[in-house]
């Protein structure tokens, strides 16, 4: 039979309880999951792919089913390189739709054998972003299960002790 492999794509800027939830949830439904890291300086990234990936490859260690990798270009060459036919979306809000949705008939107009699956993560992690991740740790707000200890150390090490000196 055919392996099911999934790739679900992003910045991962850094990876938070959203995207964990989202990964969570796709295990029961693909043989393979490979989170992919886009690499794509023009977003100016806080973390450097090697360290998105490293901690993302920390997170995803428990499942044997999910790896990381990075990636650059197009995602459906990438897809074609690893025989995947599935690209794992996120959808927090209809705010989300429209851009998920143009990027969905994108990548079918480019590659016909490759179908999106939208994912709605657990009402608790909606309004999560790593660009909030991001600002409210530099102002010092408490991030605590929203984000995985090993990536507030990280953002730590990364922007210097917070607000509240935690
Ligand atoms: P991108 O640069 O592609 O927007 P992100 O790292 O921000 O990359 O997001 C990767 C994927 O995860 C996208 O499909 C996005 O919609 C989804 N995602 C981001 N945050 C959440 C969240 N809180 N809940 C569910 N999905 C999310």
């Amino acid at each position: 039979m055919t392996r099911r492999i999934a790739v679900y794509p992003g910045s991962f800027d850094p990876i938070h309880n959203g995207h964990l939830d989202i990964i969570e949830r796709c295990l029961p439904s693909f043989d393979e999951l490979v989170v992919a890291v886009l690499q794509n300086e023009q977003k100016r990234p806080l973390f450097s792919v090697e360290e998105r990936l490293e901690t993302i490859g920390e997170l995803v260690a428990a499942w044997p089913s999910v790896r990381v990798e990075s990636f650059s270009g197009l995602l459906v060459d990438f897809m074609d390189q690893l025989g995947a036919r599935i690209v794992v979306r996120g959808l927090r809000a209809v705010s989300d739709f429209e851009t998920e949705f143009q990027m969905a008939l994108m990548n079918r107009r480019l590659n016909p054998r490759i179908e999106t699956m939208f994912m709605v993560p657990k009402e608790d992690y909606s309004f999560l972003s790593s660009r909030l991740i991001k600002e409210v740790f530099n102002l010092g707000g408490v991030l605590d299960g929203l984000a995985p200890p090993q990536v507030l150390a990280r953002l730590a090490a990364k922007l210097g002790p917070r607000e509240d000196g935690r």
